[in-house]
């Protein structure tokens, strides 16, 4: 027994795949020699016992021969992989080792079955689960997820865990101030304050007021609010294709819902404008797209104007993330940051998506495009996967609001909330992750154009640093959008093992933006499934009309 346990500590050492790696080494084991469940058993405490043993050895040879370097050669990986292994529940490793001894899938289908039926007991159908067959996730780390048999996915979609899944220093934050206390922000704690120093610090000066929330949708609620109480407007200009939070004020102002199934279309205060899409909107040429796209303001305020109604602000992504991965073109915030402020209203930058250094250029998306917002709302990847979200304003602003009503927010701002953001931001600046995000960004982005040269379905790859859309044509010289075909790509990278979804109007764009671990042989291995999965599917992508088939 002792010896595919040690082969398995070795197996795991300095891999990504924890569990899933040794998952398989026993798998294998199993097949050729039967293990039985009380010998399984005992495989996780001798792995963990045989890594702490090679860094206790190796600790003391080292001690006695400091000069010779090779007696450490494990060490870093040997503790590396305790550290991740303690994050695991031990339970899970052994469930997950046990699991190498059942016929592959069996055990798995049953689960998969228990949850899907309890679902439907007690969930609400709308609640829709990820593709066709959905995946039981029960443990990841880093840029992997790892699945209910053991195997790990590479993660190219989620971007709350911002800089890794379960990251250790992120879950020890966590796990030291919850232990400790946790309050609300009516007792003075220094955790709030060093995490307001910390956040503002990284703002535009004037931007130095922030309330703490729980979510995306919080803080733009709590936006909305500030817009009116500062300007005394009541109205709202967004752009098409927008998803702003799910309360009953955002989807108002959110057209990815009110214009989509069930949606009820825009109300009387809600004023829309074209999505500044160069690809498929109305203007096309990049160095005036931006200023010809504000005039859509313009002629919103116009209209505001002619019926009496009054302009409190406009909200809008820094990069669009449900209208389709869109990087706005530049000088569009610019020119319509003038007209929304001319007409008296404030400007509100959703960064709930794309903030946190992810674009890699900059730490805020709304610096790309050179302009400082009245109102900056936060979100997703700010607590690491921890609720924690964010509304960033003025002083004037924050002046303007009170009115002698106090808002309070009971989970908002609490001591271990703040533990988990400012651990996010140690993260980010420790592992020099925005820097990461540019470079392995471009490195990604360069291979999926070279993709799209051997590939006439891939009309357009954009977006900045890990901030990716890839949109699916039918051909680049129709544009017509292809949802099955972004879809079936998507299918073929799950059986890949990499994990990506589809967004935008016409559901043909994949989305790239994972955790900012991703490193370059990431990037390498899911330009690499993209290949072989459109090779694999393109055969059926008919031609349009005029084409020969060889032109696809
Ligand atoms: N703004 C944007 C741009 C979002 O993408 C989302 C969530 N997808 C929200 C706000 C709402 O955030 P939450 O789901 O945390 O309420």
């Amino acid at each position: 027994m002792i010896e595919p346990a040690v082969a398995a500590a070795y197996a795991i050492l300095g891999s990504p795949t924890l569990l899933a790696g040794a998952h398989e080494l026993l798998r294998g084991y199993n097949e050729v020699h039967s293990l039985d469940e009380d010998e399984i058993g005992l495989v996780y405490d001798l792995l963990v016992m045989r890594l702490a043993t090679s860094a206790a050895i190796s600790a003391r040879q080292v001690r006695a021969n400091p000069d010779n370097r090779y007696l450490a050669v494990s060490q870093a990986d040997a503790w590396k992989t305790l550290l991740q292994l303690s994050q695991i529940d031990d339970a899970l490793a052994r469930s997950s080792f046990m699991e190498a001894l059942e016929p592959r899938g069996k055990l798995q289908t049953i689960e998969h079955r228990a949850i899907t039926e309890a679902r439907a007991r007690h969930l609400a159908a709308m609640l829709s689960a990820s593709y066709d067959q959905p995946l039981h996730i029960v443990g990841g780390y880093m840029q992997y997820l790892y699945e209910s048999d053991g195997s790990a996915y590479l993660d190219c979609v989620n971007n709350v865990p911002h800089v890794g899944h379960c990251h250790p220093e992120v879950v020890r934050a966590i796990e030291e101030q919850v232990e400790r206390l946790n309050t609300n922000t009516r007792y003075l704690h220094q955790n709030l304050t060093t995490y307001a120093e910390r956040l503002a610090a990284t703002f535009p000066a004037g931007l130095d007021i922030i309330f703490f929330v729980n979510s995306g949708s919080e803080a733009n609620e709590l936006a909305l609010r500030l817009a009116r109480a500062h300007t005394g407007g009541s109205d709202f200009i967004v752009v098409d294709g927008a998803y702003h939070g799910n309360t009953g004020a955002l989807i108002d102002l959110s057209p990815y819902k009110y214009k989509g199934p069930g949606g009820r279309g825009a109300p009387p205060h809600v004023h829309e404008v074209p999505t500044p899409d160069v690809y498929r909107g109305l203007y096309t040429e990049t160095s005036t797209a931006g200023a010809r796209f504000a005039e859509g303001l313009g002629a919103a305020i116009d209209d505001m104007g002619a019926a009496d109604r009054k302009l409190a602000g406009f909200i809008c992504e820094s990069l669009l993330s449900c209208a389709g991965q869109i990087e706005l073109p530049a000088g569009y915030l610019e020119r319509a940051y003038e007209l929304v402020r001319g007409a008296g209203g404030v400007c509100i930058a959703d960064e709930v998506q794309v903030g946190f250094g992810r674009v890699g250029t900059h730490f805020w998306g709304f610096e790309t495009q050179g302009v400082v917002p009245d109102i900056v709302t936060l979100g997703k990847p700010m607590g690491n996967g921890h609720p924690i979200g964010a509304v960033v304003t003025t002083a004037q602003i924050a002046a303007s609001f009170a009115d002698g009503m106090e808002y309070f927010n009971t989970f908002g701002g609490n001591p271990v909330s703040c533990a988990a953001g400012i651990a996010v931001l140690d993260v980010i600046e420790a592992e020099r992750l925005q820097e990461r995000s540019a470079s392995v960004g471009d490195v990604l982005k360069s291979g999926l154009n070279e993709l799209s040269l051997r590939y006439p379905v891939i009309g357009d790859v954009r977006g900045r640093g890990l901030f990716l859309g890839i949109e699916f044509v039918e051909h680049r010289e129709t544009r017509k959008p292809t949802a099955d075909l972004a879809r079936s790509v998507v299918e073929k990278l799950k059986e890949a093992r990499i994990l990506a979804s589809t967004d935008g109007p016409f559901n043909n764009v994949i989305k790239i933006k994972p955790p900012l671990q991703f490193d370059e042989a990431n990037a390498g291995r899911l330009v690499a499934a993209i290949d072989s999965a459109l090779s694999s599917l393109i055969v059926r992508v008919q031609p349009p009309r005029g084409l020969p088939a060889s032109k696809l």
